[in-house]
């Protein structure tokens, strides 16, 4: 966008501040109890208000209600929303009008990032839930790691049939012009004529120094407590044994046995070589590490099996450990 186009933008977009874009709509289906159910059902919520009649009745609720984190659902649309986009400009709503037209001009990113929700009343099987949309709120233009864009926010107020107010909702969505995204791997290997590499392990403030040693210096530490001596890993800030945040490593003999194993197949994942078994290993010093055990025929890996470990440069990103099998 030229600034001209992006003033002319910003103009339009911000006039949609504190239109209706949803006029008060009745929920295609009163509140039922088989939705309740199903809800219910869905989410493990075994509280028999929602489901059990005689339960309900002889509660403080006098009757089956519906839970206060259903109160959107009354009002969608159903499964023809999946198809908004293509439908007749003249036959949508304000709140697809917008957003198409957002999309339109090319900040074709949606990301919903907050939804706050405050329940009046309670909703029971008979109940009407009429909704309407209003835009609420439009930021200026932010940075974000998605990409440049625009908060909206729209409040929905939920009234009931008798006009009373059961619930509002505040939804905040960010659209935006995705940020250039990375290539895929795959891609990015074809073009560079490199032999494509395994997802590299993230590092943080509680790992980088283990990636480190094994980087540096091809030795397997394990993180141990200052406080009890007790063994962890992968790496964290506190011992879950007595809390202590202060702590000091050992140097592993990276010798060991298989204590689980599984062999992977599908999908095969760039960078890795087929057969490929990934391992738990109950390290001799006690502790285990998830690796893989190669140069082996999957078949040959078997629970208790020992295992020998040796730090190696599997490709051109990544320094790490791998086992094989060793005579019993
Ligand atoms: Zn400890």
């Amino acid at each position: 966008m030229t600034p001209e186009e992006k003033k002319a933008f910003e103009a339009e977009l911000y006039s949609w501040v504190g239109k209706e874009i949803i006029p008060p709509t009745p929920g295609l289906d009163l509140v039922n109890e088989p939705m309740i159910r199903q809800w219910a059902e869905v989410l493990g919520d075994e509280n028999p208000v929602y489901t059990d009649r005689a339960y309900a009745e002889a509660s403080s609720k006098g009757g089956i209600v519906a839970p206060a984190s259903m109160l959107w659902i009354w009002s969608m649309r159903g499964y023809p929303m999946a198809f908004a986009a293509q439908q007749d400009l003249s036959k949508v709503d304000g709140q697809v009008r917008l957003h198409r037209w957002i999309t339109e001009q090319g900040l074709t990113g949606v990301l919903g990032t907050n939804c706050d929700q405050e329940y009046h009343q309670e909703l029971r099987p008979g109940d009407t839930v009429i909704a309407n949309m209003v835009v609420k709120s439009i930021s200026e233009e932010k940075a974000t790691a998605m990409g440049n864009g625009y908060f909206i926010e729209t409040l929905t107020t939920f009234k009931n049939q008798h006009d009373e107010v059961v619930g509002t909702m505040i939804f905040r969505v960010l659209r935006f012009t995705p940020a250039q995204a990375p290539k895929p791997v795959a891609e990015s290997a074809a073009t560079e004529n490199k032999a494509p590499t395994r997802i590299r392990s993230v590092r943080g403030h509680d790992n980088a120094w283990w990636w480190d040693i094994v980087e540096k210096q091809k030795k397997l530490p394990i993180q141990r407590c200052k406080g009890c001596q007790t063994l962890r890993h992968p790496p964290r800030p506190f011992c879950a044994e007595c809390q202590s945040g202060e702590w000091d490593h050992i140097e592993s003999t990276l010798e060991g046995e298989v204590f689980s194993f599984i062999e992977l197949h599908y999908p095969e994942i760039p960078g890795y070589s087929y057969p490929l078994v990934c391992a738990v290993i109950s390290l001799d010093e006690g502790t285990r590490i998830v690796s893989n055990i190669i140069d082996c025929k999957p078949e040959d890996v078997k629970i208790g099996k020992r295992v020998k470990g040796e730090i190696l440069q599997v490709d051109a990103d990544n320094i790490i450990p791998q086992f094989r099998l060793v005579a019993n």
